[in-house]
């Protein structure tokens, strides 16, 4: 007798030595995750195998035997070490039917680009006998699922962008018709910055403490926090407007350093405010070495606002170029507040821009003194106004206090744009795990 009684959940496995080796970092996992997610589908496993035979089967066969939903990539293609569709038949005692539509497709594909099929290619159009098979518009080889004992089996081939249709198009709407739950799941994710990830745990835990059909998970991107907020409920209309509230909620308490809702980084979001306002900015970099022009000119159309960009790193630089007065670069140093200033006025006077930026500071691991230690970092921003500089001690490696040194100075940006404050210094300690968060 068939039962599923005692199954639950689903299984993801992904084929390939070259996953575990290292060599490629296993995306498909968490896309076949996030996408079950959407349909409160929980999945309860995560597992890579070799391109190997025995552990192929052995894995096949237990998540058959406890799993509901089965999700695999990896290994349909046309070379010797593409073995999952045989493995798979020979495992549930099934043999390989060649299917002559899909053979026919193959050859098509490959003419289409003026190729002949090769003929290895072939068994890419053989089947465990009773598959259903999944189209695959954008590669050779389809998918299939199979059935074993009440569970779905979907098998998929490795490579992302062939197998992300295959999911959307094709699986998803099955399984969405046999596990037509009572729950509808949405989720949105919001970019922080300023907020170390213990304090945001701390400050948000309470939108979901009472109310199982609120999750919140918590992620570092440095050097930007992520917060994932996943609601159920029992329609869409409801889980929409749940959704709505928490986010505001989120919004209400942390106000400015919400960065985007859809992931969108800052360098992207504080393109947009300049477009937008039809504003320019020149930079002036010292201790950041044109990472922050790198990153604004990451943005697609950021010749609207960004004129130029000087890394000025030795003291004569600052003076040629920015027009820096050497008798303050003799008595402050180039780590200094007045001199982050007069780079900023110097280059927003020199290139006309609407802001002047400009970012000095000792990066580490050598070079800091007492009164200025490593990560002792000054930005500057000057305007046809008025001009402000911010001192941040930072304490990460050289690396770090370059990225966040950037991500300070568009934050300095964005906050003036938006008329906001600057952020407190609970971004410039270390986070929880390594002590040091408060
Ligand atoms: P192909 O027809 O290209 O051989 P396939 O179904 O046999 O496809 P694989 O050979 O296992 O799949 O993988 C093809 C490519 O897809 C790999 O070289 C790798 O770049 C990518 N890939 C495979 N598995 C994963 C994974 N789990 N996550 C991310 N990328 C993957
Ligand atoms: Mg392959």
């Amino acid at each position: 007798m068939t039962s599923t009684a005692n199954k639950s959940g689903a299984w993801i496995l992904t084929v390939g030595d070259e996953l575990l080796r290292g060599e490629i970092v296993d995306s498909n996992k968490s896309f076949f995750s996030e996408r079950l997610l959407r349909l409160d589908v929980e999945c309860t496993r995560h597992i890579t195998v070799a391109d190997d035979a025995d552990a192929i089967s052995e894995v096949l066969r237990e998540a058959a035997s406890r799993a509901r939903v089965v999700v695999i990539s990896g290994g349909l293609g046309p070379t010797r070490d593409d073995i999952t569709t045989r493995v798979a038949a020979k495992t549930f005692g099934r043999t390989l039917v060649r299917d002559e539509e899909v053979l026919e497709g193959i050859r098509a594909f490959f003419l289409r680009f003026g190729r002949e099929m090769a003929a290895n290619n072939a068994k890419q159009a053989d089947f465990p006998e009773a598959a259903e098979i999944l189209p695959n518009p954008l590669g050779t080889a389809p998918g299939f699922v199979i059935e074993v004992e009440g569970t779905w089996l979907f098998f998929t081939p490795g490579v992302p962008r062939e197998l992300y249709r295959m999911v959307d198009e094709e699986i998803l709407p099955r399984l969405q018709s046999r596990f037509s739950r009572t729950a509808v799941v949405r989720a949105a994710l919001l970019r922080t910055f300023g907020m170390g990830e213990s304090t945001l745990d701390r400050e948000l835990s309470d939108l979901a403490q009472d109310d199982s059909s609120i999750t919140l998970g918590f992620r570092t991107q440095f050097p930007d926090n992520l917060v994932r907020v996943v609601v159920r409920a029992e329609n869409e209309d409801d889980a929409k407007e749940k959704l709505q509230r928490v986010v505001g909620q989120i919004h209400e308490r942390l106000g400015p350093m919400v960065l985007s809702e859809d992931e969108r980084p800052m360098e992207a979001v504080v393109g947009e405010l300049l477009a937008e306002q039809n504003l320019t900015v020149a930079l002036a970099e010292s201790c950041t070495g044109g990472l922050l022009s790198h990153r604004l000119t990451e943005v697609p159309g950021s010749s609207r606002y960004l004129i130029q960009s000087i890394v000025a790193y030795a003291d004569e630089a600052k003076i040629r170029e920015l027009g820096v007065d050497p008798a303050l670069l003799k008595a402050e140093g180039a780590v200094s507040a007045p001199v982050a200033l007069a780079m900023a006025e110097g280059v927003r006077q020199r290139s006309g821009a609407d802001f002047g930026i400009s970012t000095t500071g000792i990066a580490g691991p050598g070079g800091g003194t007492d009164e200025k230690p490593v990560g002792t970092v000054f930005v500057a921003l000057s305007t046809a106004t008025k001009s402000d500089v911010r001192k941040y001690e930072l304490r990460f490696d050289r690396v770090r206090n370059k990225e966040l040194t950037t991500q300070l100075a568009l934050d300095f940006i964005r906050r003036t744009i938006l008329g906001m404050e600057l952020p407190s210094e609970d971004l410039l300690r270390p986070t929880g795990k390594r002590g040091g968060a408060h």
